[in-house]
Order: C-alpha cells, then sequence, then structure tokens
C-alpha cells in the first residue's frame, strides 16, 4: 500500500492492507463475499425493495402470511438455497443464504423467518441428513413451494429440551407418535415437519429421535395461529400427535441420535435467525436516518443534534458488530460462533430498534411509521431459536472448555 493512502486509511482508523476498500464498502461487507454470495446479495435485495418493503406493514398489521412472496421466492430458488441441485436446491453455501435472509427481514422481518426456519432447520436437516427415499418424499416437493417445519419446542420443554414428553413407540414396521408440540412456525400452512420424540424417556436427552411427519398424517391436529407481538405475517401454532403412525422408514438417524441431531440444526438455525435479526436492525437504522436527515428541531435538522448523531453512530456499530460475526458464523460454523453470533445480532437489533423508535419521538409509537414493527419485530430474536440466556451459556461452557478450565 503507498504511503499516503496508509496514512489516509490510518486516519480512518484502518491500518491495516486493503483497509481502503473495506472502508468504502462497510455496509454490506461485499469484499469478502464471493461473486455468487454478491449475487444472491443483489438477488435477495431486489426482491426485497421491489416486493418486500411496499408490503410488509400491510402483511404485519392484517396478520397476513406472505403466500405470494413464498411462491416468487420459490420460483428465485430460495426455498431450498442449500439443498443439492439433483433435489431441486440451489446447491449454495451457508453464507449465501444468510445474505439472503438478512435482506429478506430488512423488508419483511415474517418473511425472512419463515424462510429461515424453512431452510436451516428443515430443508437442510433432510438434505444432510436423509436417506435418498427420504429425499424423494421430504425434500423434492420442499424447494418447489411445499414449506417445512421443525417441532422441538413443547408446551413444558423449550429451553429444556432433554424434557420433551412427544414419545414414539415402536409397532412392527411403524412408529406410533402421541404428545404435544408448540410454537411452530408455518404449521398451519406447511406440508410436513420434523418431530423430536423420546423412545424412552428414563434415557432423558440420549433416548431422543427425529422424525420425518407428513402433517396430514391422521392423529395430526393443528392448533390455533398464536397471537405475536412481532413477525405477525408468520404464524406459529401447537401440533397435537395422537398416535400418529408413520413407516419405519420415517425415522432420520438412529434412536438416540435426535438430541444430537436438534443441537447441530441449532446451530445452523441460530445463524439464519441472526441474520434475520440483522437484517431488522438494519432496516431500523435506515428508518431513524430517513427521518433524521429531514427531521426539524431547535432549527436543526436531527441529524446535527449531537445526540441523534451520538444514537446513529451506535446504532452502526450494533448493527455492523452484529453482521461480522454473523457471517463469520455462517463461514466456521460451530456451537460457540452460532451461539455467540446469536446473542449478539438480537440483543442489538432490539438496542437499535429502541434507538429508531426514540429517534423518531411520537411518531416511533405510531403503526401508520415502521419504528414500531421494526422494535416488536427485534424483540423475538432473542427468543425463538433459543433464548439469549442459554446462549451465552453456549459461549461461556465453550470458552471454558477451550481454556480447560471445565
Ligand atoms: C414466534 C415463535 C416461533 C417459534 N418457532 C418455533 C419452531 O418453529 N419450532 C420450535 O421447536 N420452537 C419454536 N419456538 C419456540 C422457542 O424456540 C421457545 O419459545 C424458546 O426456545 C424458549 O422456550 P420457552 O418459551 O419454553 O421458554 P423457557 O425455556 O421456559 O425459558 C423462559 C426463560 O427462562 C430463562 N431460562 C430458562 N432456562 C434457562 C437456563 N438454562 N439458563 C438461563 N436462563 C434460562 C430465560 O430467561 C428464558 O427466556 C418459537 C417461539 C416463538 C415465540
Amino acid at each position: 500500500m503507498a504511503s499516503g493512502a496508509l496514512l489516509k486509511s490510518t486516519r480512518l482508523g484502518l491500518s491495516w492492507p486493503g483497509a481502503k476498500v473495506v472502508a468504502s464498502q462497510c455496509r454490506t461487507f461485499t469484499s469478502q463475499l464471493t461473486e455468487q454470495q454478491k449475487s444472491i446479495q443483489e438477488l435477495a435485495r431486489n426482491f426485497t425493495n421491489e416486493h418486500l418493503k411496499p408490503i410488509a406493514s400491510r402483511l404485519d398489521l392484517q396478520g397476513r402470511y406472505p403466500f405470494e412472496q413464498l411462491k416468487q421466492l420459490t420460483s428465485l430458488g430460495l426455498m431450498g438455497a442449500n439443498v443439492d441441485e439433483e433435489y431441486g436446491g440451489l446447491g449454495l453455501d451457508y453464507l449465501s443464504l444468510t445474505v439472503a435472509i438478512e435482506e429478506l427481514s430488512r423488508g419483511c422481518a415474517s418473511t425472512g423467518m419463515i424462510l429461515s426456519i424453512h431452510n436451516f432447520l428443515y430443508a437442510n436437516l433432510v438434505n444432510e441428513r436423509g436417506t435418498p427415499e427420504q429425499k424423494e418424499k421430504f425434500l423434492c416437493d420442499f424447494t418447489k413451494g411445499s414449506i417445512g417445519c421443525f417441532a422441538l419446542s413443547e408446551p413444558d420443554a423449550g429451553s429444556d429440551v432433554a424434557n420433551i414428553k412427544t414419545i414414539a413407540k415402536s409397532d412392527g414396521d411403524h412408529w406410533i407418535l402421541s404428545g404435544k408440540k408448540s410454537w411452530v412456525t408455518s404449521a398451519i400452512e406447511g406440508s410436513a415437519t420434523v418431530v423430536f420424540a423420546t423412545v424412552n424417556p428414563e434415557l432423558r436427552h440420549k433416548g431422543i429421535a427425529c422424525f420425518l411427519v407428513p402433517l396430514d398424517a391422521e392423529g395430526v391436529f393443528r392448533g390455533k395461529k398464536e397471537p405475536l407481538m412481532g413477525v405477525r405475517a408468520a404464524t406459529a401454532c401447537d401440533i397435537t400427535l395422537d398416535e400418529v403412525r408413520i413407516p419405519k422408514s420415517y425415522m432420520v438417524g438412529e434412536p438416540g441420535e435426535g438430541f444430537r441431531i436438534a443441537m447441530e440444526q441449532l446451530d445452523q438455525g441460530r445463524i439464519g435467525i441472526a441474520a434475520h435479526a440483522v437484517g431488522i436492525a438494519q432496516a431500523a437504522l435506515d428508518t431513524a436516518m430517513e427521518y433524521a436527515k429531514e427531521r426539524e428541531a431547535f432549527g436543526k435538522i436531527l441529524t446535527r443534534l449531537p445526540s441523534v448523531k451520538d444514537r446513529l453512530t451506535d446504532m452502526c456499530i450494533l448493527v455492523e458488530t452484529a453482521r461480522l460475526l454473523t457471517y463469520r458464523a455462517a463461514t466456521h460454523v460451530c456451537t460457540k460462533n452460532s451461539a455467540m453470533a446469536k446473542y449478539v445480532a438480537g440483543r442489538n437489533a432490539a438496542a437499535v430498534a429502541d434507538h429508531c423508535v426514540q429517534i423518531m419521538g411520537g411518531r416511533g409509537l405510531s403503526t401508520n411509521y415502521n419504528a414500531e414493527r421494526h422494535f416488536r419485530d427485534a424483540r423475538g430474536t432473542q427468543i425463538y431459536g433459543g433464548v439469549t440466556d442459554i446462549q451465552k451459556r453456549l459461549v461461556g461452557h465453550y470458552l471454558l472448555k477451550e481454556h480447560g478450565a471445565l
């Protein structure tokens, strides 16, 4: 690097070679993405600006599931972004899906969340662990518009996964599943779900197994849509399994492997929710900036007021740190990276959305503006996919383990 350029970038607080490039493109982190990742990002960005941003508020206020938008995303291939091409997917890497979810969530958090769970918690699980027969039945249609779900949580077991009570009993060539699952995203609209159930309750987490269950199977009853605070165009509901009979071939992996499968899949799922949180946070920053550039108070545009400038700066730092951790988690997938990304991205999204409401004053509380929607959408990212408190415990666990201090 020429000394003049180095001096200039050092003044910007950036002193490593290539810092100039990074500085000019810091919002999108574009310089670090491959050509393929950039093109997926652009595709999702254009789709968001054209098809999601204009209708997100209406979908939210009406609590309307984005069927039409998901159909369009299916035609773009994004309902099977990581799925192998032979099963109808795009065969992309996790970071490509991550940047797409971030962009979609910037326009409509509900759509981003639905796509995140369908891909990271359903389609990728079947793609990576399913037998060829399972992929034929439970994957091919799911890259062409059918929606997949992930049923782990129960009324008495959310964070405490080992405590699940749904039971699977062997009956000749079949398993018979009974129990209740809660908060299953898209179960109302979905065609199939991954279900975790125990084959031996005494073994706790070592007795859990993973099954694929068609949602139209006899004995499956879907509950009412939960009235949600945020992501109101998405749906979540209970599923009751009343002696649901499924072929033995619908089990994924072996009996007793279910807990490990669930935890490993959640490592991916958390990257998706972190990306979703980054998208919501970016939307809140954009909303606040647009407003602050126009609004006057005390004879000055808001951006000239030191406290508002400070808030905007904090928001930018919160968004960027969350984005960097999320992209790192997507390229180096492990429990610690995913948990750290979700922990930071969820908390930062809530803080950024709070700043946005504050900058917009009274309008920040009005449903005629987007700030209050971002605020409501941001809050859930600290709950679903695993609560923030658990993410912190996971990071702490692996930190001590790395230092031989457990
Ligand atoms: C909109 C939405 C969509 C969802 N979608 C799905 C889905 O598709 N599939 C699915 O399986 N689940 C889904 N969930 C469920 C979600 O994953 C759970 O709500 C979440 O894991 C927390 O479980 P819980 O609600 O039972 O809370 P609990 O586990 O009861 O925890 C409540 C609180 O107690 C504290 N706490 C609990 N345990 C600990 C601990 N060990 N250490 C520290 N603090 C702790 C935390 O503060 C936590 O927030 C969804 C939830 C929502 C709201």
